[in-house]
């Protein structure tokens, strides 16, 4: 029999993302909503673990749903991946009174999650929030939005400089496994070329497709490298291979860096974390748990916390085709 939930408690875990804080607010206010106390766990399982815990109500989360960052904290605890560390965890919990709780996280964050609740059966729910946009179960993560804005943003800089002075640059962008980030940012910025972890073309494709950019008059070039890119070259060597090969290039190279992760969140950002909160705390009073808030179509959608981790993204093949055609 599902148990009375009269207090819940919310993280945020591993990697920030912009939209976290409004994802806070959403179960915060929620909670108020429907009469459950609400409770602010610090600095993720490591505040799980000292009881690093306040009590929040609909006041505690003014003016944040336009910040970035997360007002929790978030951090990473090894404590949390011994059984010692999460004894101590749901102790903790069981001295505050706390029945269920809402982590905002990334797949790891998740696996803590699911592995405390095979261990105590705790009830709790998932949001999505990482700018990588790689966790299966929803077509947008938090943060994915408002880092790919960011990084648009960023680009359309380089390119002023880069066609004042006829250069090409390499544009490191986040994304250690997938390609979301750099695909559709390529698409957004125009860029020439997009090396991306899960399709790797050879050095010899990227050189012909800049040759061909030369002889087609393109004034500047934007080659979007994803952290994870498997050429076997990081964006330095890339330069210095490029230099090497198509000396009629003059190349350059800016990694974009922590910046993305960072800025006010997006308006589809905001608006998916207040949705996803309010559908987090509800699934958990109708006795519902171990699932992630997911969305697509435009519709929110409950996958199990235990698919959502072993799932893989795929990048889309239409959006691929779109950027070749782009390139023309
Ligand atoms: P993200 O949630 O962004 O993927 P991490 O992979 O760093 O970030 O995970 C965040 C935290 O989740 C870790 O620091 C750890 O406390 C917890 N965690 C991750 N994997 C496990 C695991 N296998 N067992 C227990 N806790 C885990």
């Amino acid at each position: 029999m599902a148990i009375e939930i009269k207090k819940i408690g919310v993280f945020t875990s591993g990697g920030d993302s912009p939209g976290m804080n409004a994802a806070i607010r959403s179960v915060v206010r929620t909670c108020a909503y429907h009469h459950i106390d609400c409770v602010g766990i610090f600095r993720g399982y490591q505040g799980m673990i000292e009881g690093d815990f306040k009590p929040m109500d609909a006041r505690s989360v003014n003016n944040i749903i336009n910040k970035g960052g997360t007002i929790l904290k978030s951090a990473r605890c090894d404590d949390f991946r011994t059984k010692e560390g999460r004894k101590q965890a749901y102790e903790q919990l069981k001295a505050e009174g706390i029945d269920a709780f809402v982590v905002i996280g990334g797949d790891g964050s998740f696996t803590g999650a699911m592995i405390f609740d095979q261990e105590y059966d705790f009830p709790f729910m998932g949001i999505p929030g990482t700018i990588d946009n790689d966790i299966f179960g929803t077509t947008f993560t938090l943060g994915f939005d408002t880092a790919l804005n960011t990084v648009v943003e960023a680009i359309d800089k380089i390119r002023d400089t880069a066609s004042s002075h006829n250069r090409l640059f390499f544009v490191e962008v986040m994304g250690r496994d997938v390609g979301h980030i750099a695909l559709n940012a390529g698409v957004g910025a125009g860029a020439e070329e997009i090396l991306i972890p899960e399709e790797n073309r050879g050095l010899d494709h990227l050189l012909e497709s800049l040759k061909r950019s030369k002889l087609s008059g393109k004034s500047s070039s934007i080659v979007i490298v994803a952290e994870g890119d498997k050429s076997g070259k990081n964006v330095f060597e890339l330069k210095e291979y490029v230099e090497e090969h198509l000396p009629i290039y003059d190349v350059r190279v800016s990694v974009l860096g922590h910046m993305q992760r960072g800025g006010p969140p997006s308006c589809y950002d905001r608006v998916l974390a207040s949705r996803m909160g309010v559908k987090a705390v509800e699934t958990l009073l109708e006795g519902k748990k171990r699932l992630m808030v997911g969305v697509q179509d435009n519709k929110l959608i409950l996958t199990p916390i235990s698919k959502a981790i072993k799932g893989h993204t795929k990048m889309e093949k239409e959006l691929i085709r779109v950027f070749e055609i782009m390139k023309t």
